[in-house]
């Protein structure tokens, strides 16, 4: 019924389209356990949590520059009309990352200390394929902070090795590089060179199936570009910096069960305890 991967396990069903995967009941409890852990990853900060669902306004990615920098990712909802029998682009994409949809929301001033939020969205990337780490639709969880140059980059700073913590209390090794997104076009080699060179975006893998890796934690310093873009600004008017600690929850459950087994009752206590997981649950 599921695909290699997955059946034995019985974590996954067998996609109908490629990379849209249908979830049991323990695959699900595995992802909450991780949202829950997430939750929990930093207890002295007091982000602002907010959830959205898988589409956004066409208008808040057209302002983030997406259309020229992704738009072979892009999914887009064509929709009929009551007056119209054809379908007909709308104001609504599927959501390619769950931090886009708290920029709009930020326009203004923040204030000195920055703004932090927690945020959570199905997502969607036009990447068909068999393997069940690249999913077409997945859940993304960030942490997004706002505010002066130096603080959030200093935040992202603080945050890799918080990272790198967490992987290895869930009993996962997992290794840290510099990364680029896949941007379109013509100027995409030239954008991945620059964003490498700069160090904005780096990467934490975990093994999520035997042979195979995956990026399952990226931290992204997006220097000015969402706050220039979306008007946000610091107390003194200057364009606001923004970044992000984004999780794949999907490869972060496939990395756990890729490291401790098809049976949940016999992870190790740790992984178990942080997942909030009790035995007799699973
Ligand atoms: P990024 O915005 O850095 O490309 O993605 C953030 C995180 O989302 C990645 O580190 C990864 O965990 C998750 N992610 C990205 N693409 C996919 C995908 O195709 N499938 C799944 N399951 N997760 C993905
Ligand atoms: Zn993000």
């Amino acid at each position: 019924m599921c695909v290699s991967l997955a059946s034995d396990r019985g974590l996954l069903l067998d996609p109908i389209a490629p990379g849209v995967y249908g979830r049991l009941p323990i695959f699900e409890r595995v992802l909450a356990g991780l949202s829950e852990a997430i939750s929990n990853l930093d207890p002295s900060a007091h982000p602002e949590v907010l959830r959205f669902p898988p589409v956004i306004a066409r208008q808040t990615i057209l302002r983030a520059g997406y259309f020229e920098s992704f738009p072979h990712l892009l999914g887009t909802i064509h929709a009929f009309s009551e007056h119209e029998p054809a379908e007909a682009p709308s104001d609504l994409v599927v959501t390619p990352a769950a931090c886009y949809a708290v920029y709009p929301h930020a326009t203004g001033r923040v204030p000195v200390e920055g703004r932090l939020f927690d945020v959570e969205s199905w997502c969607f990337r036009q990447e068909p394929s068999d393997d069940p780490e690249r999913m077409r639709a997945f859940r993304m969880r960030e942490f997004v902070n706002i505010g002066s140059a130096e603080r959030v980059h200093g935040w992202r700073k603080e945050w890799i090795p918080r990272v790198q913590q967490f992987l290895a209390r869930l009993g996962l090794q997992s290794s840290l590089a510099l990364a680029n997104d896949p941007f379109f076009g013509a100027g995409a080699r030239f954008l991945a060179m620059s964003q490498r060179e700069q160090e904005l975006k780096f990467e934490l893998s975990v093994e999520v199936r035997a042979g195979a890796t995956a990026a399952c934690i990226s931290c992204n310093y997006h220097l000015d570009h969402f706050g220039t873009a979306f008007d946000i600004r610091t107390e003194n008017g200057e364009p606001a910096h923004t970044a992000c600690v984004a999780f794949g929850l999907e490869r972060l459950a496939l990395g756990l069960f890729a490291a401790h087994g098809a049976l949940v009752e016999k992870w190790p206590d740790q992984s178990l305890r942080l997942l909030g997981l009790s035995r007799a649950q699973c």
